[in-house]
């Protein structure tokens, strides 16, 4: 399949100042990101990039914004949003940048860059909210929703161990 993030390098090099932009929807599918829970299939990713060539190589400055879902890795509800991802990259044919990327052939094809992107920067584990309560570890009840009477004393050395424990417990 054609990428649609696909883009002349040699000729957008031949004319330092050249800029190309790339804003559109791109489908999860055309990244070729399946079968991942984090995703719905069918949903897009919003690409909002722009590429300017420099005499020595092309920057790729912008965005990424990515429909994902999960549950909550404290409270196990279900969570989601659309996160953003800002993007700078530089593409080199001869590499005197560290953190570039080489430039191979006269295609710069972004598709792997977004697919990375967004497959790295999605929580795999994540949170509802920052501040989640989680589940009381001793009656079970959802934090957020009903604050419980359960005692807990952190300063009681029988607790210590527990404390340690309780993270390392599966969901129930
Ligand atoms: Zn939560
Ligand atoms: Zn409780």
């Amino acid at each position: 399949m054609a990428s649609v993030l696909r883009v002349n390098a040699a000729e957008v090099l031949r004319r330092p100042g050249t800029e190309k932009v790339f804003d559109l929807p791109v489908q999860l599918a055309d990244l070729e990101i399946e079968g991942d829970s984090r995703f719905y299939d069918g949903d897009a990713v919003q690409v909002h990039l722009r590429l300017e060539s420099l005499t020595d190589g092309i920057v790729v400055d912008g965005r990424l914004l990515v429909p994902w879902h999960g549950t909550c890795r404290r409270c196990l509800a279900d969570t989601g949003g659309v996160l953003e991802c800002e993007v700078h990259e530089l593409y080199q044919r001869t590499l005197t940048d560290p953190d570039a990327f080489e430039l191979e052939g006269d295609q710069l094809d972004l598709q792997p860059l977004v697919r990375e992107l967004v497959l790295l920067d999605t929580p795999a584990t994540p949170l509802c909210r920052p501040d989640c309560a989680g589940l009381c570890p001793t009656c079970g009840v959802n934090r957020n929703e009903t604050p419980c009477k359960c005692v807990v004393l952190p300063s009681d050395p029988r607790w210590d161990g527990l404390a340690g424990l309780k993270d390392l417990l599966p969901p129930e």
